[in-house]
């Protein structure tokens, strides 16, 4: 008979483009006996989840609530809800995460057209006001933080233009939030969603959402159903708001676990949290530049919760991953797509964004590539 051994996994010290690591403070949460999902204490806890999202996400919309799925949840929502068969869609590619966006709104019966710029860069204002002065669109997608390059995407004028232009603008926020300043209300974005395990310290397994007032008006009066039964938000605004009618039954583990995450973001103070992303993206940048790495991205646009050192030439990329992950017990990735073989990208998100992990990362480089 075989017989199956306990559970043995190593404890890895997680660098790479998410999941990253779990605080500790989430991991003990996850093993809190479970109430029934539509539990009047559970219903308390979905009202805490909802308010301390839209504190990160620094919005006052109503919709915000975690979608049941991972990051690309989110996105498939994000899209799917606003898309009718033939509807214009303008998505800014600039790495791999674009490219999955304009391959879900595809699905979905959009007519897309792509805008792409090389895999590093980010769109100027002007650039996307260029594009809706050719073609309008009914909805506008970006990457705010780009995970395949390390390149993060300016938000500052983009939003208004885009409504100029009479559309909705979608933003991919899964490398960004509760890393550096996710500002919805500010930037005027209309949809945007996340991922549990980059920044906020959790696993995987749940998307926060938001949508603004003008994207809910745009969603009630779609004619067609929205094709995705699971996705579709107004039936989980039944659930998340005032009606409470069963739609699935909430993951209550993970929503625990996000709950303490987002505790934890609101006790640090979102300032003091980003100010940590970068203080330890700097280190890094400065450790890795002393061992004549140079980065990807411009320090203008480059993101601290992803960086892309060059890897150098002559060195094994998958030898010298193999290496850090056996001998070090630390995980950093590759890069893929265009930029395969030509980066690594080394993630410091939520928990794993700690000194220590840095001067580990840094140390055992050395020694590997000295
Ligand atoms: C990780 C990531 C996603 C996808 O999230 P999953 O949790 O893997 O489904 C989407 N967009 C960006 C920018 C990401 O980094």
């Amino acid at each position: 008979m075989t017989t199956y051994t306990d559970l043995n996994t190593s404890e890895r010290i997680l660098l790479g483009p998410g999941p990253s690591m779990v605080h500790p403070r989430v991991l003990r949460l996850m093993t809190t006996p479970l109430v029934g999902h539509l539990d009047p204490q559970f219903l308390t806890v979905m009202d805490e989840v909802q308010e301390l999202l839209r504190f990160v996400f620094q919005t006052k919309n109503e919709f915000t609530l975690p979608i049941s799925g991972t990051g690309t949840a989110g996105m498939e929502a994000a899209l799917c809800n606003f898309i009718q068969p033939g509807d214009e869609v303008l998505i800014g590619v600039i790495g791999y995460f674009g490219e999955r966006l304009c391959n879900i709104a595809e699905r979905y019966g959009a007519i897309v057209r792509r805008v792409d710029k090389s895999w590093g860069e980010n769109f100027s204002p002007e650039e996307i006001e260029a594009e809706l002065k050719k073609k309008p669109a009914k909805l506008v997608g970006l990457v705010h933080a780009e995970t395949s390059t390390g390149a993060l995407q300016p938000m500052d004028e983009i939003g208004a233009i885009v409504h100029r232009y009479g559309g909705l603008l979608v933003l991919d926020c899964v490398t960004s939030l509760g890393g550096l300043p996710v500002k919805i209300d500010e930037w005027d974005v209309d949809i945007a969603y996340s991922g549990s395990q980059k920044c906020l310290s959790c696993p995987p397994g749940l998307a926060p959402i938001t949508i603004s007032e003008r994207a809910r008006e745009v969603m009630h009066e779609r004619k067609t159903p929205v094709a995705n039964w699971y996705l579709d938000l107004s039936l989980l605004d039944n659930y998340w708001g005032e009606e409470r009618t069963y739609h699935h039954t909430a993951p209550i583990t993970m929503i625990y676990a996000l709950r303490e995450g987002l505790r934890l973001v609101y006790e640090e103070g979102l300032e003091a949290r980003f100010a940590r992303h970068q203080r330890h993206a700097e280190i890094l940048w400065e450790g890795l530049e002393g061992m004549d790495l140079t980065m990807h991205v411009p320090v203008e646009y480059r993101l601290p919760t992803l960086s892309t050192p060059r890897i150098p030439e002559g060195v094994d990329d998958l030898a010298i991953r193999k290496q850090l992950l056996n001998e070090y017990n630390i995980e950093i990735a590759g890069g893929f797509g265009k930029l395969a073989g030509k980066v690594w990208r080394i993630g410091l998100m939520g928990y794993s964004s700690r000194v220590e992990n840095v001067t580990l990362l840094l140390a055992a480089l050395e020694e590997l590539l000295g």
